[in-house]
This record gives structure tokens, C-alpha cells and sequence, in this order.
């Protein structure tokens, strides 16, 4: 099998529902720690509304504190006025979010889909010299409008690779998918762009995040994000809980031959190091269990 990318997304995704808000000085040393684990790709913030998003308020800071160069650091941007702080910041990639259900889209980025993929387009008109990825978010599903039909899902895509971005992932934002969704999808969107890359963000809210992986990566997924101890949540999705493990999903790609340039007992110290930075135990189960058993002398 392939190799997989690993995107750590708990600088991002991972401490923006959090009560604790961690300083920039410890994101910087959570950035750090999957540096150090190998992660291929870092979401390290979003640029959005501050007074929305607080825990995000030092976006420009922590992005401009981290080394030049690296081509792994992602800003999350949900319209113009976040990619230009993306840009001024200079990380090396912008995902930008586009929601597949209107309601949601209007809830987490006050316009409709259609002046969400307006806004990306006029962007990708514009020089852009870092990488822009795509994020369909809610595309299993949608905690306002329920049912995000395939056909709604793919209109989605189509729009977005319309406008020429070098990846498009598909994002369980509520954690409502299952394998059999995860494959049709990831299929559907194969099968109309057999060029474009496919990345998938997956929440673990109903236990199906793992196995959700497993049937992306078959589906020809390549690159998956996750978050360290599966910390995560959508501050507009009311009950969203934790992104997939990063460490789980590694101990099950590790021992399944698949390659992603991580390192399980470095995930797992991270894991436990975020754990005791937020104060309260996560969701991430590796981290209690530990790897394959070592044979004792
Ligand atoms: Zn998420």
C-alpha cells in the first residue's frame, strides 16, 4: 500500500473548542512536538473572527513565530479577509472551507455555499504563491439541514475543483459518517477527478472514525487528518466532539504496514503532554493502552 499523510490538525482543530485557551508560546511547543513526530502537514490556527473564535485570537502571532520554509504549515481561511492574513503570515498552504449545506455555511461563515465558492474563486484568480486546498466541510452530513445528498456533496466538488486547488478534502465535521458512506464518497469524487488529491478529516463523535479511516484510505484517500489524544470540535456544530486519534490512526497504520513517516511513541508523549496542558482526560485510547506489547526480558 501507499504511503499516507498524516495532517496534524490539533493546533487548529484540536484546542478550538477547548475552555483552556493555551497561549501562543505553548501552541508554538505543540507545533513543535508534531514537527518532531513526523507529521507530513501541521494546521497550526484559523484565521477568523477572534470575537467568534477566541481561542484562535493569536492566529497572526503563532503563525508568524514558526521557521520559514518548511512547506508543512496550514492556515485555516473561510473567506478573502482570512486568506490575506494566511498570505501576510507566510505559511505555506491555505484550506480553505466551503460548507456543502447553505445553513451551516451562513452559521460558521456568514455567507451562502454559492459566495463561499465565489469568494475562493476570486481568490484563485489573484497571485497566489502557497498551495490552496479545499475542505468540503460537512459533507456526510449536516447538523441543521440533516441529509447532505451525494448529489448535493458532489455539486460541491464540482465547483470547487472547478477553481483549480491542489487538494480537496472531505470533512465528517459532525462525526456522522460510516465506512460505507466514507467509501461511496470518496469514490464518487475519484471516479469525476481522478487527478485531484483527497484528503479526509473525520471526527470520532460516534465511534466510527477509525473505521471511517480504514474505508477512506481503500477508497484511495491519501491523506487523513487527525489530532494528538483526538481532541477536537466545531464551536457552530452544536455536540461536535474530537477529531480521530493521531495516534490511534497511526498505531492501526503501523501495524497494518502503512507507511505515513510518523512516530507512535512520540505521537503518544504528545498526546499526554496536550492532555496535561488542557487540565481533563481525552478521548484518545492508544495513549491509555500504549503501542504493541514489547516482549519483557
Ligand atoms: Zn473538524
Amino acid at each position: 500500500m501507499e504511503n499516507i499523510e498524516i495532517i496534524e490538525v490539533s493546533p487548529r482543530d484540536g484546542i478550538q473548542n477547548e475552555k483552556t485557551i493555551l497561549d501562543s508560546q505553548t501552541k508554538l511547543t505543540l507545533i513543535e512536538m508534531a514537527r518532531d513526530a513526523g507529521a507530513a502537514r501541521i494546521e497550526v490556527t484559523s484565521f477568523v473572527n477572534p470575537k467568534r473564535v477566541p481561542q484562535m485570537a493569536d492566529a497572526d502571532e503563532v503563525a508568524t513565530s514558526l521557521p520559514r520554509g518548511t512547506g508543512q504549515h496550514i492556515g485555516l481561511t473561510l473567506n478573502q479577509r482570512g486568506f490575506d492574513r494566511a498570505l501576510a503570515a507566510g505559511l505555506d498552504e491555505a484550506n480553505f472551507v466551503v460548507v456543502a449545506s447553505d445553513t451551516f455555511n451562513q452559521k460558521n461563515q456568514g455567507a451562502t455555499t454559492e459566495q463561499t465558492i465565489a469568494a475562493l474563486r476570486n481568490i484563485m484568480a489573484q497571485p497566489h504563491p502557497i498551495r490552496i486546498g479545499v475542505t468540503i466541510a460537512a459533507a456526510f452530513g449536516c447538523p441543521f439541514e440533516g441529509e447532505v445528498p451525494l448529489d448535493r456533496m458532489m455539486q460541491v466538488v464540482d465547483a470547487c475543483v472547478a477553481v483549480g486547488p491542489v487538494e480537496i478534502a472531505l470533512a465528517d465535521t459532525i462525526g456522522v459518517a460510516t465506512p460505507r458512506d466514507v467509501t461511496t464518497r470518496v469514490n464518487a469524487v475519484r471516479r469525476a477527478h481522478p487527478d485531484m488529491p483527497i484528503r479526509l478529516h473525520l471526527h470520532n463523535t460516534r465511534n466510527t472514525g477509525i473505521a471511517n479511516a480504514w474505508a477512506g484510505i481503500e477508497a484511495g484517500a491519501r491523506a487523513l487528518d487527525a489530532s494528538f489524544g483526538g481532541v477536537g470540535g466545531c464551536p457552530f456544530a452544536p455536540r461536535a466532539t474530537g477529531n480521530i486519534a493521531t495516534e490511534d490512526l497511526l498505531y492501526m497504520l503501523d501495524r497494518s504496514g502503512v507507511k505515513t513517516g510518523m512516530d507512535l511513541d512520540k505521537s503518544i508523549a504528545a498526546a499526554e503532554w496536550l492532555q496535561s496542558q488542557l487540565g481533563h482526560t481525552v478521548p484518545g485510547m492508544v495513549m491509555k493502552a500504549g503501542g504493541f506489547p514489547k516482549i519483557m526480558a
